[in-house]
């Protein structure tokens, strides 16, 4: 568990160094630990080291884990969510990262219970057809309709670009991204804000395309178990 924090302390030093390559406050940028498989005490151990933000992929772990861990944490649903978990997630979760239809807001508006539940549309830049994630051309639709539902919020954007080695190739789905959060924010006359990209790999890239949230697992709890 010292892996941990010392993990933790390096990840923070080095997306303050990518903010401050980039001309941008370290506040800037939001580090979400990715705890999925991990159990509540390496959680704890990188709550103890500073982290706050945490990210599960999973509704049932997500609602088993939470009880063993600090009250103060800030938690996000980054996994896709079948429409059947919604309850579990909404109203319980910072952000809800991976919103792919109306269909699922409206359930999360529904049982977020008069909270207002922040989300994100997840978008499918890179065109890999098994990833999941809304077409570029489809999310400005999809936000107007969003903008409509009533217990929800939409904040930004977030993607997941296929894995590969070399940092550099994520450069342009991170590009795209923003791209299309711009142009989507003026046809909706409204900020979004937040852009969730980046993850162990890729993060340093991600913050200098203009990345808000970075979703790191491996570089901070170290491997995980297969499934
Ligand atoms: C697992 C996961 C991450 C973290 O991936 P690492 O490569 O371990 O940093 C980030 N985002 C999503 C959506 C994930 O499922």
């Amino acid at each position: 568990m010292t892996d941990i924090a010392d993990r933790w302390r390096t990840i923070r030093a080095r997306v303050d160094a990518a903010c401050a390559a980039a001309g941008r406050p370290t506040d800037s940028v939001t580090i979400i630990a990715v705890s999925k498989t991990h159990p509540a005490a390496a959680v704890r151990a990188a709550a103890a080291a500073g982290a706050i933000d945490f990210g599960e992929n999973y509704a049932q772990e997500l609602a088993l884990k939470r009880p063993d861990c600090p009250p103060e944490l800030r938690w996000h649903f980054i996994g896709r969510l079948q429409r059947n978990k919604a309850k579990l997630v909404a109203g319980q979760v910072a952000l809800v990262h991976a919103v792919d239809s109306l269909e699922l807001a409206r359930e999360l508006a529904k049982r977020a219970d008069g909270r207002l539940q922040p989300i994100l549309i997840s978008v499918n830049v890179a065109g890999e057809a098994t990833k999941g994630g809304v077409e570029p051309e489809a999310v400005t639709d999809l936000a107007r309709d969003l903008a409509l539902v009533q217990g929800i919020r939409l904040d930004g954007l977030m993607t997941m670009p296929p894995p590969s080695e070399d940092p550099e190739a994520s450069r342009p789905a991170f590009d795209a991204l923003r791209g299309l959060r711009d142009r989507v924010a003026q046809a909706l006359g409204q900020p979004l804000p937040v852009l969730s990209m980046g993850m162990s790999d890729d993060f340093e890239v991600a913050i200098a395309c203009g990345a808000t949230h970075v979703r790191i697992g491996t570089a901070i709890f170290g491997e995980r178990e297969a499934p």
